[in-house]
């Protein structure tokens, strides 16, 4: 097994803060040693040891990612509307893809993912069957070209295979599936757990080395109460990570209290849904009494405060999730922009203007949300920290950029949370392989061309 030995000059570290010289090993894509104040390295070196300058972080986790919405960026910011009209112009994207199209916009998207320090990503994958609504020769042939985007991109994901059976909800009821949404259905939650059982896992829920598998209820929109509990076993049989989107919108909540008479929180709490490995997302608009719920089974709750801003969603009561006892987490969902930092900084500007006042969050909590807690939320415990045994994933941040110079050193943690940009990411290393070295991706040669190639494929002028 390939051994790899690195020499940063300043390494954030579970437990200890900001270290410098810390002196880490790596075999087998694990971490094997971290050693602080390390003046030199051992003389029987099995391996060269590479300096790390700037701030060496673990990798990032990102919790929440659909892929093609990443089509999106710009088209829908020419526009007025809403959540509900954005929504409309992503239907017509998601009409477009196949395979193979999937497979070329999600490289490059998550080849971006990766130049922004993102080691592994939560993909929240519903784009299941034909536009028809038939499925494909393999019916996870859309799940595994996102797999093997990830590979290609260098990343590890937890591919989250979504529920999605029904069209809506308003206060009439019910709504059926309609145009575009027609692909994203199985017909019930036992074909659904039926077609996931054909990706093939271990015994571990491995779809491949890099990829595991998981679950999501896309929300109480798109998935009846009856039609629950299949998936929500289907988790527990997996010990898989389970993930639901939840009162992004008000309207969500109104036309969930019309139907079924409680909050999005309450039902799903009633059909047993929350609890430990659960991640609902989003969660802007709970009450006192939701977060009781949420925070007594212990959940996660993954903010996307780039997006939510983006679609005027509202300001995530991240403050109040957290003292309930949720655990933060971030994703960037839309890809309005791809940047943890700026995701993990919008938590705290939120709440800063919510309430007027400052420092609801330390730069060191925002970063254990983007790192470690992202990563246990996707089912990946041991990943997200520079420890022994955990997956050998850093990142490393330019304190001398345009952006970030100035600042003391005992400052990078906040100089990285509240200043950097994802264009100050410089070196990515995941499961102990170079990705993306001097702001380049080694194994995605021209990411902007993908990028622009794929999107253009899908979106004609
Ligand atoms: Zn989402």
């Amino acid at each position: 097994m390939t051994v790899r030995r690195w020499l940063a000059d300043l390494a954030w570290l579970p437990g200890q803060g900001l270290r410098r010289d810390v002196l880490i090993e790596a075999e087998g894509g694990r971490f094997t040693s971290v050693l602080p104040s390390a003046s030199t390295a051992p003389l029987a070196s099995p391996a060269p040891t590479e300096r790390l300058s700037g701030l060496t972080l673990p990798g990032f986790a990102n919790a929440h990612s659909h892929a093609f919405h990443r089509a999106l960026r710009a088209t829908t910011q020419a526009a007025r509307g809403t959540f509900w009209t954005w929504r409309e112009r992503m239907y017509e994207a998601a009409a477009r893809l196949d395979p193979d199209s999937y497979l070329q916009l999600a490289r490059a998207v998550y080849a971006e993912m990766a130049m922004a320090g993102v080691s592994c990503v939560g993909e929240f994958h519903y784009l299941h069957h034909r536009p028809s609504g038939r499925p494909y020769a393999d019916p996870n042939a859309m799940g595994r070209a996102l797999v093997q985007a990830a590979a290609e991109a260098g990343l590890r994901m937890t591919l989250l295979d979504a529920c999605y059976l029904t069209g809506g909800l308003d206060r009439s009821g019910v709504l059926p599936l309609a145009g575009p949404q027609v692909r994203f259905s199985d017909g019930d939650a036992s074909r659904w757990a039926e077609r996931v059982d054909a990706l093939g896992l271990d015994e571990h829920g491995m779809i491949s080395s890099h990829a595991r598998a998981g679950a999501a209820i896309h929300s109480v929109r798109a998935v009846p109460p009856e039609q629950m509990h299949p998936v929500v076993a289907w988790t527990r049989r997996r010990g898989a990570p389970l993930h639901v989107h939840m009162s992004e919108q008000r309207g969500e909540n109104d036309a969930c209290r019309a139907v079924y008479g409680v909050s999005p929180a309450r039902l799903l709490y009633d059909e047993d849904v929350l609890g430990p490995r659960t991640t609902v997302v989003h969660a802007t608009h709970v009450s006192a009494a939701d977060l009781e719920l949420l925070g007594g089974a212990q959940v996660f709750a993954c903010l996307c405060p780039t997006t939510e801003r983006d679609l005027g969603d509202g300001l995530a009561p991240s403050r109040p999730l957290d003292a309930a006892g949720c655990t933060l987490t971030l994703g960037t969902d839309s890809h309005a922009v791809v940047d943890m930092l700026e995701e993990a900084r919008g938590v705290e500007y939120a709440e800063r203007l919510a309430r007027r006042s400052r420092g609801h969050f330390t730069a060191e909590d925002l970063l254990l949300s983007a790192t470690c807690d992202g990563h246990a939320s996707l089912g990946w415990p041991d990943a997200g920290e520079i420890a022994p045994g955990t997956w050998a994933d850093l990142v490393t941040m330019s304190l001398d950029s345009v952006r970030t110079a100035g600042a003391d050193d005992s400052l990078a943690l906040e100089t990285a949370v509240f200043v950097a940009s994802a264009a100050d990411v410089r070196n990515v290393v995941i499961s102990g392989q170079d990705v993306v070295r001097d702001g380049l991706h080694l194994l995605v040669p021209d990411v902007p061309g993908e990028l622009s190639r794929s999107i253009r494929a899908l979106l004609p002028s």
